[in-house]
């Protein structure tokens, strides 16, 4: 038994090894293409998060340029370094990130990305725009307005980038993005660069039905001719009615809605939330919001564990009461 265990140390250590060096030879290198700036090791990416929980990420690289950003991809894929292990986020406002961390790379797309031109004239014929994915929603919607073009006020108020909201089918106030969406631009892993229309996505509910090594570069938007004040006027009451409904200020932490709301029966999931007696429940600083019961929040200080715990606590309730299992709309990332 001593032999096998001592047998058994021996490989996980040497394992462990050959992970740091592939990690510290990564790190080198890398270093031939990003600055310093653009790329840090065991980066805490969870304590950033909108929920302000969870552990960090292996590296955190983020591009300051497009061109900076095909140049590390094209390195990944020469050197298929980490077995592939590459997570692309934007805003980090829908994602719980567990308490061990990410594996391997994190690609983050706030920093590149989010410039672009806009033809005015055309966008004004075709009453259409582009965005890029490192884009935030809201400045998305400003420009929107800027351009006397109706239809994206929904997404005014909404914290993360065009690239998460595209692969979320994000959606408020009865639109989602499926609604206004004409094409998405997206490279693979692999180096290909694919447009997509909107008749070959098969978006669902919360779900662009995105493959998982496809990053969204930039999406194209069908949209309406109509005047400034209209459509900021809708905007603003749009971010007015979000600060009425939703859990906000005193540094809590939260991803938004928590569980997507059910199919085929009328109730919404804060409803049957509620239905459950869960609004106000809490594990350790974790807690279902008082305010709207599909939120999960930290109160400052929650471990992801404890925040998931009782997001799953919540979904026993809700089974046990009502007969329907909720699913996460929250995505769930890394080790526990
Ligand atoms: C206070 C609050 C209010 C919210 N209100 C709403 C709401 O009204 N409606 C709504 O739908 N959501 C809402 N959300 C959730 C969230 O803001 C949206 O889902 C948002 O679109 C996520 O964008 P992100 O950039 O933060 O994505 P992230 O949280 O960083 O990532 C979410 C997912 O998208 C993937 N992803 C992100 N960018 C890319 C990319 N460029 N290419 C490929 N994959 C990518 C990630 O891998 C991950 O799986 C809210 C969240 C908060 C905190």
């Amino acid at each position: 038994m001593l032999v096998l265990l001592a047998s058994l140390s021996g490989i996980f250590t040497s394992i462990t090894n050959d992970w740091m060096s592939e990690l510290l030879d990564f790190y080198r290198e890398s270093l031939e293409i990003l600055s310093p700036e653009e790329i840090s090791r065991d980066y805490p990416i969870g304590q950033v998060s909108w929920l302000k929980a969870g552990g960090a990420a292996d590296f955190l690289v983020q591009p300051e340029s497009t061109e900076k950003l095909t140049l590390f991809l094209e390195f990944l894929r020469k050197n298929a370094f980490l077995g592939g292990e590459v997570t692309i986020l934007g805003a980090m406002s829908n994602v719980l990130v567990r308490d061990g961390g990410v594996r391997g790379i994190v690609i983050n797309l706030l920093k590149s990305l989010r410039w672009w031109k806009v033809d005015a004239a055309a966008a004004a014929i075709t009453e259409s725009i582009a965005f890029p994915a490192g884009l935030r929603c809201t400045a998305a919607f400003l420009n929107t307005q800027k351009y006397e073009l109706s239809g994206m006020e929904f997404i005014a108020g909404i914290p993360g980038t065009i690239g998460g909201a595209v692969f979320m089918n994000a959606g408020a106030h009865g639109t989602e993005i499926n609604d206004i969406i004409d094409w998405v631009d997206i490279v693979t892993f692999d180096g290909e660069i694919k447009r997509l229309w909107k008749k070959d996505l098969r978006m669902q509910y919360r779900n662009g039905n995105f493959g998982s090594n496809e990053i969204i570069v930039q999406a194209g938007f069908n949209l309406q001719k109509s005047e400034h004040m209209k459509v900021y006027t809708k905007g603003i009451r749009f971010l007015q009615e979000r600060a009425e409904k939703f859990p906000s200020g005193g540094g809590i932490g939260t991803a938004g809605s928590t569980f997507k709301n059910p199919t085929g029966i009328s109730k919404l999931a804060w409803q049957l939330i509620d239905e459950a007696g869960c609004r106000g429940m809490k594990l350790g600083n974790a807690m279902i919001s008082e305010k709207h019961a599909n939120f999960l929040v930290n109160l400052g200080g929650a471990s992801a564990r404890d925040l998931e715990d009782l997001g799953e606590k919540v979904r026993i309730r809700v089974f046990e009461k009502c007969g329907i299992m909720l699913e996460w709309e929250i995505v769930r990332i890394g080790t526990p």
